[in-house]
């Protein structure tokens, strides 16, 4: 056990997004979202996030509310100078403490202005109260500092700035820290397999409805633009047997995912397609020579800025090599390579074709060719972006095979 006795473990936790500029849609609520990924990487389930207005009773009441669920609610939002900036009263009416002038903040706001010659407006004090439950957050990115209030039974409410730039920064240097010292968060485990070639229902279908029920650990699916992602945590836990660790039990599951999938498999984590294939390059030390066809330069946007690509060309859809042969393309993809002086060469080609796109695709090496057409869904840019993560999916598979 960490932090003063008083204290209880922080495993639970609700996000409050305040402000009547994400109620009527003007401002999308990114900060809820990096808040809910920072918590859970730190191994609190965060139950809920709610959009609030700017009204005193709405937002007292959810902060009361949330505190009487979990261990733990975060707040951004409401705190600037303005009659409508309402979160410190919210708070202090739910803890029942009136708020008063901080010395120290007064002072640290007033000279704020006084440095830009500036009459400090009187509005502004407000951003220097605090109650007796809590302490001030410094924020080195504006006028509004935080709140960090605790309960007697240990209860936490932290009150963060709405501006992202202000927020990231307290919420890290400040609110993260004071919340460790308290004891955060259970002992998680987490693993993410990135697949290609393969639809998301289909991954479903083949890890089965009973290991996808579970919840610890917890096996979950996600299609994203890139990659089919399959994220299995874990929590540890103790029962009658003695302790499972979370590493266990993520690794236990991993195994099947692996057993079953592993076809399908080109990363891990957050690795990106241009991560995976330097990966295979730099194991090596190649170099790739590159020319993509009516893709729009998709494969290069997807690649990026990359030391392992020694030359690429994007050229438009040439009409001229209509109706030729594969073969045509794996000689352009030949002739890249000898111009890039490269050891692979990748030429690859986007055509629509009734709504959706073929991508006829060549990889070449010294002593090899490999020669590919397939059916990216949909036409147009859409289709153009996945004749690029097609192109991706194929020169992995060359060179993972090559290896072996
Ligand atoms: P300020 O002192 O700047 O008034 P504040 O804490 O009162 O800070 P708000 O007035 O609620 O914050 O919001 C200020 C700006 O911060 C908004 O105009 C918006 O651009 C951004 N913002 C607020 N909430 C969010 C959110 N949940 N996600 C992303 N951006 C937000
Ligand atoms: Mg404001």
């Amino acid at each position: 056990m960490t932090g003063p006795p008083s204290s209880r473990r922080i495993l639970s936790a609700e996000l409050l997004s305040i402000g009547s500029e994400l109620t009527v849609g003007e401002t999308s609520d990114t900060n809820a979202a990096e808040l809910a990924r920072s918590l859970t990487d730190a191994g609190v389930t965060v139950g809920r996030i709610t959009a609030l207005p700017d009204r005193l009773e709405v937002v007292a009441d959810a902060f009361a509310t949330a505190l009487g669920r979990v261990d733990l609610v975060v707040s951004t939002g409401g705190l600037g100078p303005t009659p409508d900036d309402l979160t410190r009263e919210a708070i202090a009416k739910v803890w029942g403490e009136t708020p008063v002038v901080d010395p120290d903040l007064e002072q640290w706001l007033r000279d704020l202005w006084a440095r830009r010659d500036i009459p400090f407006p009187e509005a502004n004090l407000k951003q220097a109260w605090r109650i007796p439950s809590g302490e001030p957050l410094p924020n080195p990115n504006g006028t509004a500092p935080g709140w960090f209030v605790a309960g007697a039974d240990g209860r936490i409410a932290i009150a963060l700035p709405g501006p992202p730039r202000e927020m990231r920064p307290m919420w890290a240097d400040h609110a993260l820290p004071r919340l460790r010292t308290r004891g955060l968060g259970a002992d998680v485990a987490v693993r993410t397999y990135r697949l290609m070639g393969i639809g998301e229902s289909q991954v479903a279908e083949i890890l089965g409805e009973s290991m996808l029920r579970n919840t610890n650990p917890e096996v979950a699916t996600y299609a994203r633009a890139e990659a089919v992602d399959v994220r299995i945590s874990a929590l540890s836990h103790s029962d009658p047997g003695g302790i499972r660790t979370a590493e266990a039990l993520v690794e236990d599951a991993a195994a099947m995912v692996r057993a079953r999938l592993s076809a399908y498999i080109w990363a891990e984590g957050d690795q990106t397609w241009a991560g995976a294939i330097g990966a295979r390059f730099a194991q090596r030390g190649w170099r790739l020579g590159l020319v993509e066809i009516g893709t729009g330069g998709q494969v290069m946007h997807l690649f990026g800025d990359v030391d392992w690509i020694a030359l690429a060309e994007a050229r438009p859809d040439d009409a001229a090599i209509e109706g030729e042969p594969e073969s045509t393309l794996a000689d352009i993809a030949h002739a890249i390579r000898q111009r890039a002086g490269a050891e692979v060469g990748l030429a690859v080609r986007a055509r629509e074709r009734g709504g959706d796109t073929a991508v006829s695709v060549a990889v070449v090496t010294d002593d090899s060719e490999h020669r590919e057409t397939r059916r990216a869904f949909l036409g147009g840019s859409h289709g153009r972006t996945r004749a690029a993560l097609t192109a991706a999916g194929v020169l992995f598979t060359v060179l993972r095979d090559a290896a072996d």
